[in-house]
């Protein structure tokens, strides 16, 4: 939507000027009651994040994302390469669902629960308010020689950035490797971690760089749900725009001046001036807008101080400013809802029918049948056991069918919680009892009493595997 005739400001990001060059920009400190809510909700959701990975279940971390094992733990529940399908479902569902919820509230999220925009806008750029003062000071301080303050300032401001950039590295580790790793990294020699040592120092330089310079870039040339607005947003789109029937035409304020021919827009551009990525939001949706409500604020007090109403920036959609419309349900957002609930019923389904202990059972390649000396044709199997369970699991597979023994090679199955354990086992069956050139087998997978897995080689529909044994006469 916009409230221009020509839209020259679309052909050009807001922070690159015509040479090319990076324009800094200098946010005025917003104020007002969206600030306060999104205060309030961004100390909750650092909270979340910096408690979470300290936070165990049965001894198992709330969340860990361990890439390097491929192992996930997810509100207490383990999941494994094994649940490849689920993971497939749940980043679908989670696709459709950013869709549908931005096709209905534009960009809510990253004003309001981004990660990039609560570091950037409640923990930097705060710190740099309370270190430098607000914008005009900045710009001040930039331009002013380098005094002692100056470099005071500046030395004490990007300490403190690195500081909270390391520990927000080593948050982001904890994901990832899990809070004792991270602690036994930090404590060991560093010799024994040069690994994680190196992904620390990594992790710190990059959130270092993007919160201390490269800051809304990241939004507007990085982020690719930022790029995608264009094509997610449309005119019923809930998002913060200009109320331009309202506040146009546009013109200064003065006092007893009768505003006849003019709109609410007193064209004073406290708007602009606490836009931390530097647009005007009178001109209309923009790519660069991350909807983080600074301009409601800075409007509203504008609107405040002259007694008339607030709301001349406030969230609504094209059509509501156009028609006076309310949200409607349209088929777009029909469409995309049919589509999560049958993704989230299929995710749920097998989300709950999964099995707490899974078995995967190979026959060792290249390795043919061997007779032993009691008679007895042997083929060696490889075994990998998951246990997606909060409780170590002895594990014991005994052979139904055909008669004959399982032997394992090591020591018994004891796969702890939230473990993969490998393993190898012969079976041995007589060779009296066998009858065919391929012989099926049937395997039974015992957790103590319980019968919790079951293998058979002819099993066309089993899930895991389907074991040949080729066992030869
Ligand atoms: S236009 Fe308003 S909501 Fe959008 S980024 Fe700027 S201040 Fe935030
Ligand atoms: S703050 Fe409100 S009144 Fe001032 S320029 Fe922006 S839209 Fe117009």
């Amino acid at each position: 939507m916009t409230n221009q005739d020509t839209e020259t400001y679309r052909d050009k990001v807001s922070t690159i000027d015509d040479e090319g060059k990076r324009i800094w920009v200098y946010p005025k400190k917003p104020k007002g009651s969206y600030t306060k809510a999104r205060e309030i909700l961004a100390f909750f959701l650092l909270l979340f994040l910096f408690g979470t990975p300290l936070i165990k279940i049965n001894d198992q971390p709330l969340l860990l994302f361990d890439i390097l094992n491929r192992k996930f733990i997810i509100f207490g529940l383990v999941f494994w390469p094994q649940d490849f399908h689920l993971f497939v479902l749940a980043t679908l569902s989670l696709i459709v669902f950013i869709v549908l919820f931005t096709v209905v509230l534009g960009r809510l999220w990253c004003g309001w629960a981004c990660p990039q925009t609560i570091f950037m806008e409640m923990v930097f750029r705060k710190i740099e308010y309370w270190i430098e003062g607000d914008a005009r000071n900045q710009i001040a301080l930039n331009k002013s020689p380098w005094t002692a303050k100056k470099i005071f300032k500046k030395s004490l401001k990007h300490t403190i950035f690195y500081i909270i950039s390391f520990i927000i590295g080593n948050i982001f580790l904890a994901y990832i490797l899990g809070v004792d790793e991270l602690f036994r990294i930090m404590t060991d020699p560093p010799s024994e971690h040069i690994a994680g040592l190196s992904a620390m120092i990594l992790f710190s330089g990059v959130f270092y760089g993007v919160f201390a310079f490269f800051r809304e870039q990241v939004c507007t040339m990085v982020c690719p749900y930022g790029r995608l607005q264009g094509v997610l947003l449309d005119q019923n789109s809930i998002v913060v725009a200009y109320d331009f029937k309202r506040g146009e035409p546009k013109g200064r304020y003065t006092r007893n001046q009768k505003r006849e021919n003019l709109g609410d827009c007193v064209d004073c551009k406290q708007c602009v001036e606490v836009c931390p990525t530097g647009i005007d939001i009178r001109n209309g949706t923009q790519l660069e807008c991350i909807n983080c409500t600074a301009c409601i604020d800075a409007c509203n007090s504008v609107m405040k101080k002259l007694k008339w109403p607030t709301g001349l920036i406030r969230y609504a959609s094209y059509n509501g400013i156009m028609e006076g419309v309310k949200l409607r349900f349209t088929p777009r957002i029909a469409g995309y809802t049919s589509i999560l609930l049958a993704l989230l019923i299929i995710t749920s389904f097998f989300l709950f029918g999964r099995s707490p202990v899974e078995t995967t059972i190979l026959r060792t390649p290249g390795l043919l049948y061997q007779e032993t000396d009691e008679g007895n044709i042997a083929n060696l199997y490889n075994l990998k056991i998951v246990n997606k369970t909060h409780n170590d699991r002895a594990i014991e597979l005994k052979l139904k069918s055909p008669k004959g023994t399982i032997k394992l090679v090591g020591s018994d199955l004891l796969v702890p919680a939230g473990a993969l354990v490998e393993s190898a086992f012969f079976v041995e069956i007589p060779a009296k009892n066998i009858f065919v050139g391929q012989q099926s087998i049937y395997i039974e997978v015992f957790s103590g009493s319980e019968l919790i897995d079951e293998i058979r080689s002819v099993d066309q529909n089993h899930l895991i595997i389907v074991v040949h044994t080729q066992l030869s006469v």
